[in-house]
């Protein structure tokens, strides 16, 4: 447990456990309840980083473009022929969870998020990170 400013960090594995254990609850579907698939949550994020990359026509001829995506929306994990492994709101609400508390931690050992809460601030399904990390 580390310590910044007075206040407790947690582990960067001290999640993981919860993660494993309710992969396959209902606890998703119920926490994507109220999300209208906006991807606020990632744009606001300064720990996301995914990205799409754009082929266009441009005044000066061919422009490759790099945007922003949001691992929300029902397009992300969608490949060539249309399929999807992340067909489901709330699969793609627990991968966005589950990269941030359990991928991260395993590849280069801390959290996916800085604790700033701003994706519980533009949310506006009111679903907030402290409260569905305190709930899991
Ligand atoms: S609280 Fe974490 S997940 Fe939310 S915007 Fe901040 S860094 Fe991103
Ligand atoms: S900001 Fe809220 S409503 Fe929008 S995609 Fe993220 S979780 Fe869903």
């Amino acid at each position: 447990m580390a310590h910044v400013a007075g206040k407790k960090i947690p582990a960067a594995n001290s999640m993981q456990g919860l993660f494993k254990k309710s992969f396959d609850s209902g606890f998703w579907e119920e926490t994507a309840r109220t999300c209208v698939e906006c991807g606020a949550c990632n744009m606001i994020c300064p720990a996301c980083h995914c990205f799409i990359l754009k082929d266009q026509t441009g005044e000066e001829g061919f422009e490759k473009l790099r945007l922003w995506d949001s691992c929300l929306l029902m397009s992300f994990a969608r490949v060539a022929g249309g399929a999807n492994p992340r067909k489901l709101l709330a699969q793609r609400l627990r991968n966005r969870f589950d990269k941030k508390f359990n991928f991260f931690p395993d590849t280069i050992g801390r959290f996916g998020c800085t604790g700033c809460g701003r994706c519980s601030e533009a949310c506006p399904g009111n679903i907030r990170i402290q409260e569905v990390l305190a709930k899991l």
